[in-house]
Order: structure tokens, then C-alpha cells, then sequence
């Protein structure tokens, strides 16, 4: 007898929740070969059906030694985030209810929370209450939707026609970028045909900050579009964005920001000041599944024209019924899609405005509690200013051994943090964005980066 729809899903979330309350004590990462894995959750298709409890049962065991502890407050690695509880219970909705936001027809819940959550995070974020949102998979696809719009627009302005004639004999954009840009924002401009050779990228200071006076140098008159970055992926620096918005305004340039984490400066009192002038810029993209904690994906768009948001998104067919109201598919690259709203929705509908200053705040105290640790030991640097969430550590003037520090660390599944290549040097990279890492993570995070450096 095959297990029925209640005690499968009962009993899966019993498997949910051992891992998530013995996740704490299991090694962050282990090592396991690719092969190793596929042979476990391999095999030959099978040829007949499977009982689903003993479907659920193989994929526990199978996946189990390749899981990576994202969520335990231990993980410091790439920029991740954690979960929290009532994001994930909505997760576990979004997908039991079986939501498409695509079109209102399809879930008039999913777009009503799609519309709510555009207007919390346009308050939260400080930007204008009127900006339109699309809930993409990351940060990856808002920076791509963001700068979709802003190229048509700008060609628009110039008397070209992108969405019939495309880029072929268009005028010449001119596409400026930071040196210190995300890899994200070059595969887009790739993705949309703008290619690398053109990109003009602005020199930046010693924090990877923009500089606004090289910038000032660049700017033309034709079709432009500047992409600015809060929140340098390896500092957490932000670049000058009131000077630049204002700058690459008065050459009537579209300005698109590149803030998956940095952005969420805005919710905090203190920290605020960092994305000054953040509200000038013309389009915006964000991460939900890094600082806000929600489980995988959810990136955002957000845009201050969203005539020219939904005209560069939208699509039609004689079948599909638009209702004039929300209709999800009109702001992202995408027509059907999970609806990744929902945990964004019980995350913001559970934190509050002052849970997630909390948040921001929570973690940027602990990066700098990281610095501090560390920066006191003798052969120890940090090499950035801990303005954010984000700290550069360099072990002796050796690159060598500060990659064997982190690879030590790694082998020792208490905690995980990477490397990086800051300014030509080998640096460990501390990101700290998941609410779980509190005071007693910290302190044995440095204890373990400690051990390593002692035994390197
Ligand atoms: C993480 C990140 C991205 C890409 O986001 P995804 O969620 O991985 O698509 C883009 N820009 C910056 C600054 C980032 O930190």
C-alpha cells in the first residue's frame, strides 16, 4: 500500500525539523566527490513506481553527506543568509498551494502579496512608494531585468525602437560600470547583447568604491546607462550613489543599482547614511535569500518607471487573459514561476520595520566583533573598513598561507568561510547575513580562523 498524502508529509516535516535542529552540530560542509553523491541518488531510471515515503527516505540519505549548513548561524562563506522559521513555513505554503503568479487569473493571492511586499520594500528600502517590482530568482536576474529596462528606455530617448529592431544599427550605448563591479552585472550586459569590449569602467578607490570624478570624465550626451553598486561583494563598500545619480542625471543617463545586500542599509537607522541618494537612481536590484533570510531564491527588481518596467517585460497571446490588475509576469523575464513572494511576505510581516534594522544591525555589529578578534592578533590584518557586513582578512603577507588558513578552517566543519582576491592579494572573505550567527558563532568562528592561523 503506497504511503498516503498525510503521513508522507508528516513524516517530512519530521525529517525537516531533525535537520534543522541538529544542523547546529553537524559539520557546515563535508568533503564529497560529485561521483560519490551521484552514485548514492543515482542508478538507472527506475523502471516502475516507488512508494513516495521511500522516495523522501532515499533523497534524506542520498543528499544528506552533500548538504551545506547555510542556516545555523556558522556559515560565513559567499553572501547567504539564513532562514527564518516563518519565511520557510511560507515556503512550504507557496509550494503546497501551488501558486503561478504570472497572471492574476492564476493566483489573485500570490499577486496581492506580491503588490503588499512592493510597497513595504519600497518604505523599508527608501525608495520612491511608487516603484514597481518583479520578483526575480536572485539578484542575477533583477540586475538583468533592471538594465533591460534602462537600455530600451534610454534608446527610446535617442529615437530607436529596441523591442522591433533590436540592437542592429542602433546608436551606441555607452555602458558604465564600476572596476569593482559584480560578475552578475557583466553576464547581463553579456545576456543583453551590450558585449565587454564597450563596458567604460570607472576606477575605484582602495575599498572598491566608485569614483565619482572619473566618472564625471565619461559621461557623453548619448544613450548611457551607469550601473552603481551598494554593497562591493567582497568590502561591503557602496559607491558615492547621490553623486553619481546626480551626475549621470544631468546627462539624462539611466542609473540601475546593484544593492543584493547592500541595499538593505536602508532599513537600519544606522546604517543608513551608506546608500544616501539611493532613491535618485532609476532602477534597483536586491536579494530577498541573502540578508532578509528567506530560503532560496528570491532576488527583486525595483524600478522608479514602471510604464517603462512592465513595457520592456510584458508579453501577450491571444490566450491569455489580462486582468488590468497584477499580473506578475509583466515584471520579470520570466511567465511562470514559483510564488517567491510569500516567504518575503511572512518575513517582513513578522519582522516589522524595527526586526529588520534589527537584522542589519545584528549582523554588522558581529562583522565588526569578527574584525576586532581577529585584527588584535600579531601577523593578522584586515583589510578593509568593516562598514557593512563584510570583512577581508589577510594571514602574514603570504598568500600561500592565508589560502592554507582557510582551507584549514574548511576541514574542520565547524564553521565555512572562502577566499577572495582583494587588490592582487589573497584574502579570507567573512560575510556575516544570516540572524542565526550570534555572539557565541562569533566567538568560535575566530577561535577556529585563531587555530588555523596558529597551526599555518
Ligand atoms: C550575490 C550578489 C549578486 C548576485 O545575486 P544572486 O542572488 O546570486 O543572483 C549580485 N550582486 C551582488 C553585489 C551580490 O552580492
Amino acid at each position: 500500500m503506497t504511503t498516503g498524502r498525510r503521513d508522507l508529509l508528516t513524516s517530512t516535516a519530521e525529517i525537516a525539523l531533525r535537520y534543522l535542529e541538529t544542523a547546529g552540530e553537524r559539520p557546515v560542509a563535508r568533503e564529497v566527490s560529485l561521483e560519490r553523491l551521484v552514485e548514492e541518488l543515482g542508478g538507472p531510471l527506475p523502471a516502475a513506481p516507488t512508494d513516495p515515503a521511500e522516495v523522501i527516505d532515499l533523497l534524506d540519505r542520498g543528499a544528506d553527506p552533500g548538504l551545506v549548513v547555510t542556516s545555523a548561524g556558522h556559515y560565513f562563506g559567499f553572501v547567504e543568509g539564513g532562514v527564518l522559521p516563518a519565511a520557510l513555513a511560507a515556503d512550504w505554503l507557496a509550494s503546497a498551494w501551488d501558486q503561478n503568479p504570472a497572471f492574476f487569473a492564476l493566483s489573485p493571492a500570490a499577486a496581492a502579496v506580491e503588490e503588499v511586499c512592493r510597497g513595504w520594500l519600497c518604505e523599508l528600502l527608501g525608495l520612491p512608494e511608487t516603484a514597481s517590482a518583479g520578483f526575480t530568482t536572485g539578484a542575477q536576474m533583477a540586475n538583468f531585468t533592471g538594465l533591460a529596462v534602462g537600455l530600451r528606455r534610454v534608446l527610446a530617448a535617442a529615437g530607436w525602437d529596441v523591442d522591433s529592431d533590436g540592437l542592429f544599427g542602433a546608436p551606441e550605448v555607452t555602458v558604465v560600470v564600476g572596476e569593482q563591479r559584480h560578475a552578475t552585472v557583466d553576464r547581463a550586459l553579456r545576456l543583453l547583447g551590450l558585449g565587454s569590449r564597450h563596458l567604460v569602467a570607472v576606477p575605484t578607490d582602495d575599498q572598491g568604491r566608485m569614483r565619482a570624478s572619473a566618472l564625471h570624465d565619461v559621461l557623453g550626451g548619448g544613450p548611457t546607462l551607469v550601473c552603481a553598486q551598494a554593497g562591493n561583494v567582497n568590502t561591503g563598500a557602496f559607491d558615492p550613489l547621490r553623486e553619481i545619480c546626480e551626475l549621470a542625471h544631468e546627462r539624462h543617463a539611466w542609473v540601475h543599482v546593484d544593492g543584493a545586500f547592500g541595499l538593505w542599509a536602508a532599513a537600519s537607522p544606522s546604517s543608513r547614511h551608506l546608500v544616501d541618494g539611493v532613491e535618485l537612481a532609476d532602477s534597483w536590484a536586491t536579494d530577498a535569500h541573502k540578508w532578509l533570510n528567506v530560503p532560496y531564491d528570491c532576488g527583486i527588481v525595483l524600478c522608479a518607471h514602471p510604464d517603462s518596467h512592465r513595457a520592456a517585460m510584458t508579453l501577450s497571446a491571444s490566450y491569455l487573459a489580462r486582468s488590468g490588475s497584477r499580473d506578475g509576469a509583466d515584471w520579470t523575464p520570466e511567465s511562470s514561476r514559483r510564488a517567491r513572494a510569500l516567504p518575503v511576505w511572512a518575513a517582513l510581516r513578522g519582522l516589522g520595520r524595527t526586526g529588520v534594522s534589527d537584522l542589519v544591525e545584528r549582523s554588522c555589529a558581529q562583522a565588526r566583533r569578527f574584525a576586532e578578534i581577529l585584527s588584535g592578533v600579531d601577523g593578522v590584518t584586515v583589510l578593509n573598513e568593516v562598514v557593512l557586513n563584510q570583512v577581508l582578512v589577510r594571514v602574514g603577507d603570504d598568500d600561500e598561507r592565508t589560502r592554507a588558513v582557510a582551507a584549514a578552517v574548511q576541514s574542520g566543519g565547524a564553521i565555512w568561510l572562502g577566499t577572495t582576491v582583494w587588490r592582487g592579494e589573497v584574502a579570507l572573505r567573512i560575510s556575516v547575513c544570516d540572524h542565526a550567527t550570534d555572539d557565541a558563532a562569533v566567538t568560535v568562528a575566530a577561535e577556529e580562523v585563531l587555530r588555523a592561523v596558529h597551526a599555518c
